[in-house]
């Protein structure tokens, strides 16, 4: 048993900072150090955002987006451009799309990928609720923007059965040479993907 070094209350911050990803109990006490002596500047400021951020936020109903109103932010804005829909995996990769700020359309997250082996069908991510959103019109392009993983193709492929066949256009993203990347340090799989999807210069 490893003893402690500081009262319950330090223990307990420490204990559930290594909770976060990409922190180990090391990291973790390094981080309560530096909470502790930037108390008023990061602490207390801290330990508020979190309490508030705790009792607001909610998901999304229309899109399963997280946020501190439902309808979303993403979903309320009249400036982005409602006829696209762009469906991805998880809220992270919502929040990294809109980083590179490269659409301005609205989202759908799953919240998951179809999985068969771990007992994850269509009825456990939010399917339902993106056929029900192209179902009730004005969707001219969904994009399907799920991981290039088997899952996440898989998932894609159910997306396109179960919402295809209309008048909405649907697409997903592009497999093949990341941006800076040196093609003789690409896998095989990464290569073949991109002769496949070369584009007309
Ligand atoms: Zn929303």
């Amino acid at each position: 048993m490893t003893r402690s070094v500081a009262g319950p209350e330090i223990e307990r911050l420490i204990q559930l900072l290594a909770k976060l990803p990409g922190l180990g109990p090391r990291s973790a006490r390094r981080a309560a150090l530096h909470l502790i002596n930037k108390k008023d500047e990061l602490l207390v400021p801290l330990a508020k955002a979190m309490d508030l951020a705790g009792e607001r936020i909610v998901i999304c109903s229309t899109c399963g987006n997280v946020d501190t109103s439902d309808p979303c932010l993403i979903c309320t804005d009249p400036r982005r451009d409602g006829t696209t829909i762009v469906v991805v995996e998880e809220v992270a990769d919502l929040w990294a799309l809109e980083r590179a700020t490269a659409i301005n359309a609205r989202y759908h997250v799953l919240g998951g990928v179809l999985s068969p082996l771990d007992g994850i069908g269509p009825d456990d991510i939010g399917i339902a609720g993106l056929v029900r959103r192209v179902a009730e019109g004005g969707i001219s392009e969904v994009i399907i923007a799920v991981n290039a993983t088997v899952e996440g193709q898989t998932t894609a492929h159910y997306i396109t059965d179960q919402i295809g066949g209309g008048d909405v256009r649907i697409s997903r993203l592009a497999h093949g040479v990341p941006v800076g990347g040196e093609l003789d340090y690409l896998d095989e799989g990464t290569l073949a993907a991109a002769i496949r999807s070369r584009t007309p210069f």
